[in-house]
């Protein structure tokens, strides 16, 4: 299993040029095992979030992809543009399409979420969600990701996109990597990890395009060569989990009837 996000921003590039580059992502992260997979990118008019997901092998998603997006739409070139993937390999609910990655925060696609991993408090973040009318479709620990993610969205309305992952990121126990993209953030890309690896390439023409790509370490990571600078040798910016403003969300770690 594994997760594959794609930023595109230095030259235009169509979608379907995009969803070759998860594709290509996808069949590179085969070796791992898998069961399903599934992609999210933007739609021509970008108001809305696309998802394309089937169960068994990356070959067929990359038919059902030739097939849901032949249309010329997706031959125009945009200069940004953010796709995700995911190969699954099932931990909390069946080898299905409905359980398939990416999922999503609401029937608007508000949030999208791809992950590897397992989030251990799933239940507890699930029943404090449920009471706040959230309904779930899948029977996956990542979809109460991507409904957090949400909640936290209509609750701090002033929180940037790397500020409400982060929140959610603190409220979430276990071992992860994960990549979300949203309707309401176009552009931006929000990817972290916890005791999972997470590789980031970038491929730019200035230094500074790093700050575009926010990077959100676990507090048990222990920083990698890929933390380095390549230029310089000097470590990245580094944001330790925990150190971030403390949200009254969920109580961590405390039992269910908290909530
Ligand atoms: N726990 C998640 C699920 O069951 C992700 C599994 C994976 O790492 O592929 O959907």
């Amino acid at each position: 299993c594994g997760i594959f996000a794609y930023l595109n921003y230095l030259t235009p590039k169509s979608r379907q040029e995009v969803l070759d580059l998860l594709v290509t992502g996808l069949k590179r992260l085969e070796y791992r095992g898998y069961d399903s997979t599934g992609v999210a990118i933007d739609s021509p008019d970008n108001k809305n979030i696309v998802m394309v997901k089937r169960t068994g092998k990356v070959k067929v998603l990359e038919e059902a992809i030739q097939e849901h997006f032949s249309g010329g739409d997706y031959s125009e070139p945009v200069l940004t543009h953010i796709g995700i993937a995911h190969t699954r390999w099932a931990t909390h609910g069946v080898p299905c399409e409905r359980n398939s990655h990416p999922h999503r925060s609401d029937d608007g696609n508000g949030f999208v979420v791809v992950h590897n991993g397992i989030i251990t408090n799933y239940n507890d973040v699930k029943t404090f969600l449920a009471k706040r009318g959230y309904e779930f479709e899948s029977d996956t620990d990542t979809e109460v990701f991507a409904k957090l993610v949400h909640h936290l969205w209509k609750t701090h309305p002033t929180y940037s996109f790397r500020e409400l992952v982060e929140q959610a990121i603190l409220q979430v126990e276990g071992a992860f990597a994960i990549a979300v993209k949203s309707k309401h953030f176009p552009g931006e890309c929000v990817a972290s990890r916890r005791s999972s690896p997470l590789l980031v390439g970038i491929k730019t023409k200035t230094r500074l395009a790093t700050d575009h790509i926010p990077i959100l370490y676990g507090k048990d990571d222990k920083k990698q060569s890929l933390d380095q600078d390549a230029d310089s040798g000097k470590p990245q910016e580094i944001r330790p989990h925990g150190q971030s403003r403390e949200l009254p969300v969920l109580p961590r770690s405390e039992s269910t009837s908290e909530f």
